[in-house]
């Protein structure tokens, strides 16, 4: 019954919906955030377009005003739109109701603090045993906290994007933009960027009510509505996004899907030719941006998967620019939270710039083949699973094991990834090398001990 488990971790509450994340449950970590903060504070609060989502977020908000705690709610906005207008707003903290990338049945309520960024590991713990504890702050008496509403989320993202990018470049080249919202929180404000930058706009799945036309999860497979539109079109480039917008991933101008790990590797391709800074990715991210990075005379930093982690590391560092390999580009000029809508401006300008087509530009990146599996997999089993793959490797000339993120095992010219993950009772193993049958031939070896665990 793992896959029943309301999950809790330091990427926020996620669950299905009427089983495992209730308007109870919400309203409980509603009023734990608001137990945390303390009364007089305020929150910035929106969600992506499920329909479950209304429900989540009037518990959420009741929690939030039975302890003394003011909210601003947004309304139906993209994850990165909510982390903006924490920031501008001065909140104290920030709340999305989103499951991101997961399907229909599910929703989850993220947590950010006042930068925008969602909790560090330590505070996360800390709402999570208020949570547990279900001692409350409640206030007593009449002097309530309230909610207000703010309808500025998308022209104020808009403003900070283009504040940042070449609006009168990208717009004498009239691009011609296929762009797939999947009926998610991208819908309103993205196509109103994209006609900003003076693109002409087919919007497929554009409507912002959570009926997800495909399966959320922006990959190829789920994709081919928009490489035919593409090609129909006859469109310069085709962007999808997942359901909370702050994911991205590109088809080219062929109707090419190009694959996830391209949108970070192009436009840290971008950003290295405009200025020069290092970068920070995650453990999981493709050796192209390391290439990229070599070329350019700068460093690249990882850190363990989530984006929290990452920009946590790019405050450390001082890096100029960050992302994750899943299509998640952070400009930390605009919002230091991944955000497709950046990743959309800083594709198009790349284009405007060079005057290049996107499979012009794909082509001069390095190229690698990374393999991306997933298994059902209890955190149990996935524990288990990776040190049989440890032992499994160890023999292995040259590998170099590193344990911050479930464990990844480096060679001179190809890497592989084993790890549980946070939000899912699924295991991921990754590999990367410079044919596909090599990175197939890393992965099958961890495969077959994940057979023997699993399955016997
Ligand atoms: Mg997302």
């Amino acid at each position: 019954m793992s896959e029943e488990r309301l999950i809790v971790s330091v990427s926020g509450v996620r669950g299905k919906i009427g089983t495992t994340l209730t308007a109870e449950v919400a309203f409980e970590f509603g009023a734990a955030f608001g137990t945390y903060l303390g009364a007089g504070r305020k929150v910035a609060l929106g969600r992506d377009s499920r329909p479950s989502g209304s429900m989540i977020q009037n518990a959420v908000v009741a929690g939030l005003l039975s302890c003394g705690v003011d909210v601003v709610s947004l309304g139906i906005v993209t994850t990165p739109g909510v982390a903006l207008m924490t920031r501008l707003l001065e909140a104290d903290g920030g709340i999305i109701i989103t499951a991101s990338h997961n399907p229909h049945p599910y929703n989850g309520i993220k947590f950010l603090q006042p930068s925008g960024v969602a909790l560090r590991a330590a505070d996360a713990a800390k709402l999570k045993s208020l949570w547990e504890s279900k001692k409350f702050a409640t206030q007593q008496g009449l002097d309530v906290a309230v909610e207000t509403v703010n309808n500025r989320t998308h022209p104020m993202h808009i403003d900070a994007v283009c504040a940042v990018t070449d609006v009168t470049g990208i717009s004498s080249r009239r691009y011609k933009v296929v762009l797939d919202s999947i009926n998610g929180a991208g819908c309103v404000v993205s196509p109103m960027l994209l006609s900003k930058l003076g693109c002409e706009v087919v919007h497929i799945n554009g409507e912002p009510n959570g009926q997800f036309a495909h399966t959320p999860e922006p990959i190829e497979e789920n994709l081919t509505d928009l490489c035919n539109a593409v090609r129909k079109h006859k469109a310069d480039v085709g962007f999808a996004q997942d359901p909370d917008a702050d994911r991205l991933v590109v088809v080219d101008e062929n109707g090419k899907f190009v694959g996830e790990e391209y949108t970070l590797a192009m436009v840290v391709a971008f950003v290295l030719q405009k200025r020069k800074g290092d970068v920070a990715v995650n453990l999981s991210t493709s050796r192209m941006v390391d290439d990229l990075a070599g070329e350019a005379g700068v460093q690249i930093f990882r850190s363990p998967t989530g984006e929290a982690n990452v920009v946590e590391l790019m405050e450390k560092t001082g890096c100029i620019f960050g992302g994750e390999g899943n299509g998640g580009v952070i400009d930390p000029r605009v919002v230091p939270v991944r955000d497709s809508l950046v990743g959309m401006a800083a594709i198009l300008q790349y284009m405007s710039d060079t005057g290049k087509t996107v499979s012009q530009l794909i082509a001069e990146i390095p190229a690698y083949h990374l393999m991306k599996t997933k298994l059902p997999c209890s955190p149990e089993a996935a524990a288990k699973v990776t040190e049989l793959t440890r032992e499994e490797f160890a023999g292995d000339d040259g590998a170099k094991f590193n344990d911050e993120d479930g464990l990844r095992i480096d060679f001179a010219d190809r890497w592989l990834s084993v790890r549980g993950s946070n939000t899912e009772p699924i295991m991921r193993i990754f590999a990367e090398a410079p044919t596909a049958a090599a990175a197939a031939e890393l992965v099958a070896r961890v495969k077959t001990i994940a057979d023997r665990v699993v399955g016997g």
